[in-house]
């Protein structure tokens, strides 16, 4: 891979970036349609990364299909996948890592330890390897986004981070590989994440900015529905995602839930002004069209 990223570099060919753990959806194939808006070559990397899993999370179990992948990949015009085993990117005797100091202690950073350690640390190697100038990230895993483009400035990575908005199903479950996981019964109760977030936007719409109130509504709402076990619903910072006590700007209210043994995150930007219920389903979220 880095012979041929060198090989593209000497051609002046620009190269677009779009890291994966595979098993495809529109979301990732969204990722890949604006990489190839950014790209001369478009690269992407399917890799279940060891290291971001923790001890009991699904490593073992995260669904593959490496062959329908790759027709996929082809269908959307990428150029390179790259798909290295484990032991090709971690020897025996690994010892380096990618750390940050704040940004992993919120949200997903409590209940998944060494999670963001293990994201930061195979994107800055995926991105050594792939040699990109941009590179691809979606917004349903938010903190990941902010906390790589932290990395990036905070290392100065020659490489331009773009975001892409959340791929939802036509009922507005946000895409996931792990949706796949739920049964039919799970599958309705999931829908809780994105309601629950809709419905604090339309809250947010008719006045109400405290945050306490937000959290109680969504929380309540998602706990009316069975077989889900809340792990956080915050409304903080969208920077440095701390939390705040109003929606006095744009806000981040995001969530995570277990729906039976399957953990699902979504998140939405709350706006306190220019916003109109009505048109929220069309413009605010991208709802994939059947
Ligand atoms: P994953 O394979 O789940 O690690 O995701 C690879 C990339 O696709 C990450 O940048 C994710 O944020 C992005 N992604 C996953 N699901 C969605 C979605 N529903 N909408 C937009 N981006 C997504």
């Amino acid at each position: 891979m880095q012979q041929e990223a060198k090989r593209l570099l000497q051609t002046g060919k620009t190269i677009a970036f779009v890291p994966t753990m595979g098993y495809f959806h529109e979301g990732h194939l969204a990722l890949m349609r604006e990489g190839r808006k950014h790209g001369d070559a478009l690269i992407i990397s399917i890799f279940v990364n060891p290291t971001q899993f923790g001890p009991g999370e699904d490593f073992q179990g995260y669904p593959r299909d490496v062959n329908r992948d790759m027709s996929l990949a082809e269908s959307v015009g990428v150029d390179v996948i790259f798909a290295p085993e484990a032991k090709a990117m971690y020897d025996k005797a690994y010892q380096t890592h990618i750390d940050l100091e704040m940004l992993p202690r919120y949200l997903c950073g409590p209940s998944r330890p060494g999670h963001f350690r293990g994201v930061a640390t195979v994107v800055t190697k995926l991105f050594n390897i792939v040699k990109p100038h941009v590179a691809i990230f979606g917004k349903k895993d938010y903190q990941q986004l902010l906390i790589i483009q932290r990395m990036v400035r905070d290392l100065r990575l020659d490489i331009k981070i773009v975001g892409v908005p959340i791929v939802r199903e036509a009922d507005g479950l946000a895409m996931s590989s792990r949706n796949n996981y739920l049964s039919e019964n799970e599958r309705r109760s999931a829908l809780s994440l994105f309601q629950s977030l809709q419905q604090a936007q339309e809250t947010v719409a008719q006045g109400i900015r405290n945050a306490r109130e937000l959290i109680r509504g969504a929380s309540e709402l998602i706990r009316s529905y069975p077989y889900t076990k809340i792990d956080y619903v915050t409304v903080c910072d969208p920077e440095t995602l701390e939390d705040v006590d109003r929606v006095d700007g744009p806000t981040l209210m995001a969530l995570a839930v277990w729906v039976g043994k399957t953990r699902l995150i979504d998140n939405t930007i709350l706006k306190p002004s220019n916003y109109s219920g009505s048109k929220f389903q069309g413009s605010r979220f991208k709802v994939r069209e059947r």
